[in-house]
């Protein structure tokens, strides 16, 4: 019986993790958590995408609390700078543009608007973008909600999800892994051994020790897929600075010379990174020009990260399942990870082994992790792909690539027909890539024959009336600033 758990990691992954096994199996899993204070976490993750709202109710969590706890903001999508050439913007909404009443996605409609001669102000039918355009925020208005997500302090996320999941009976360890015994019979791992020699022994064991993937990497010895021929990007400078008073419902990442950059707005700290590829420019010189392009005064030193963008061939192999870091790395362009990690958790409780492992479960769990990676890194490649933002080598050498054949066929597609190719369950769909798409300047030469056939009028009225309920909603919201006071979570 799988009745034993040791989760070995206390950063966002571990602390998530072990909540969600808490939540999910009570009292009939022992859970325990290693987590080494000498090591640390990763210290950066702020940005998250909607999904997030249904792990946080699927854990009970109070969403005012929530947002209170981790000195959150509401993020209603990512403003892209710089990427379509010097002075460009534009902005990624979450949400749906319009309803897809007429049997093709929404945005042919759109496309055959703008072939018509409309508006190609996509902000403009978005509800979330025009209420992020005026630094808005609501989550619901009389003509409709809104769809959002967070921006979080991942160490205060990490402290509340402790809370609850020792609340719920997980036991914390405070140790450091310094060695893995194995089943010799069937490669298992039996055991894990602390610093202080204790011996931690399990029946599965899920390994959430960031970048090092103690259990899964260096034990396991599960290689590593590497992506960066595709993601050169392998450092990421990161300093926070004191907060911003008009507190923008929305992430920022703009283009930089050998990457890009973000600015995420908490309550109390901006949260600032530069995101570079080694290969293209030093470590100290990217450090010198994030310090230089704050908007607001650094409050610490910068922090260096490395990391290769790619995720491990098998997360989940033999009785150790990796999450987080451990598992894979995708730079946060479009801020998946914590995503990444709460569709893992959520794959692994739909696959939780229960008299012994099931090779065949274990397959199935590798097979959808790797599959949602693999839509993912398209969804960030294409971003690079398709900008003309700057013209700097690093920039020239990732625009010439080839990019894998999955996104190669979505780009095609769409240049050709109008169509987003996507699978059921994908993260970003037609919305995303049509806004990611149109924003880098890429047009379509076509639309859909559905949306052709339409009378133009009523083509134009359909998006007049978008328009028009789309600025309605934005203009009945407070802003984002007074929504947070209002409810008495802005610290
Ligand atoms: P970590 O935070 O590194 O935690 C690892 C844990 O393992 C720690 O508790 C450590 O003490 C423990 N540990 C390690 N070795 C041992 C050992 N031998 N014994 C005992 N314990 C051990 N994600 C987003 O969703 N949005 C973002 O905006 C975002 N931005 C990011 C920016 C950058 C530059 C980077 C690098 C990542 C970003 N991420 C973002 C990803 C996010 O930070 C991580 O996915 C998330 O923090 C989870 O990290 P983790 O828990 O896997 O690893």
């Amino acid at each position: 019986m799988i009745e034993q758990t040791v989760i070995v990691g206390g950063g966002t992954a571990g602390w998530m993790a072990a909540a969600a096994i808490a939540r999910g199996l009570g009292r009939h899993q022992r859970v325990t958590l290693i987590e080494s204070d000498r090591i640390g976490t990763v210290g950066v993750g702020e940005a998250t995408v909607p999904s997030i709202r249904d792990f946080n109710r699927y854990l009970g969590l109070d969403e005012d609390q929530f947002v209170s706890a981790t000195g959150g903001t509401f993020k209603l999508g990512i403003e892209f700078q710089g990427w379509n050439g010097p002075g460009s913007r534009y902005f990624h909404p979450f949400g749906f543009l319009g309803p897809d009443t007429s049997g093709v996605d929404f945005h042919h409609l759109w496309l055959r608007h703008v072939a018509d001669g409309g508006s190609r102000d996509l902000v403009a039918i978005s509800p979330e973008a025009s209420a992020a355009r005026d630094n808005r925020f609501g989550r619901t208005t009389p003509h409709g909600a809104l769809q959002y997500a967070f921006h979080i302090d991942a160490a205060r996320y990490a402290a509340l999800l402790r809370e609850q999941a020792e609340a719920n009976g997980v036991v914390r360890i405070e140790g450091e892994v310094i060695g893995v015994e194995r089943d010799p019979a069937t490669g298992d791992v039996a055991a894990v051994v602390l610093a202080d020699s204790r011996r931690i022994s399990a029946d599965l064991f899920v390994d959430c020790s960031g970048f090092r993937a103690v259990l899964v990497g260096e034990a396991l010895g599960s290689g590593y897929v590497d992506w960066s021929r595709w993601l050169p990007c392998d450092r990421a400078v990161a300093v926070p600075s004191t907060r911003l008073d008009t507190m923008p419902p929305f992430t920022r990442a703009e283009v930089r010379e050998t990457g890009w950059q973000w600015r995420i707005p908490l309550q109390h700290r901006t949260g600032n990174g530069y995101v570079f590829a080694s290969g293209f420019e030093r470590e100290d010189d990217a450090v010198r020009a994030l310090s230089a392009r704050l908007d607001t005064d650094a409050i610490a030193e910068p922090r260096l990260l490395r990391f290769t963008a790619g995720h491990r061939r098998a997360p989940w192999s033999h009785n150790c399942v990796s999450l987080g870091l451990a598992a894979g790395f995708l730079e946060p362009l479009e801020s998946t990870s914590i995503h990444l990690i709460q569709t893992a958790i959520i794959r692994l409780l739909a696959l939780f082994p229960h008299r012994s492992i099931d090779t065949r479960l274990v397959e199935r769990f590798n097979r959808d992790t790797i599959a949602e990676y693999e839509a993912v890194r398209d969804f960030v490649i294409a971003h690079y792909r398709t900008s003309d933002g700057m013209d700097t080598a690093f920039w020239a050498a990732v625009r010439d690539q080839s990019p894998p054949d999955s996104l190669l066929a979505r780009l095609e597609a769409f240049t050709a027909t109008g169509t987003i190719l996507y699978e059921r369950g994908d993260l970003f769909g037609p919305t995303n890539w049509l806004a990611v798409l149109t924003g880098q300047g890429l047009w379509p030469l076509d639309h859909h024959p559905i949306a052709a056939a339409m009378p133009q009028d009523a083509v134009a009225l359909r998006l007049k009336q978008l328009r028009d309920r789309a600025a309605a909603m934005a203009a009945s919201l407070p802003s984002h600033a007074s929504f947070l006071m209002d409810r008495g979570v802005r610290s």
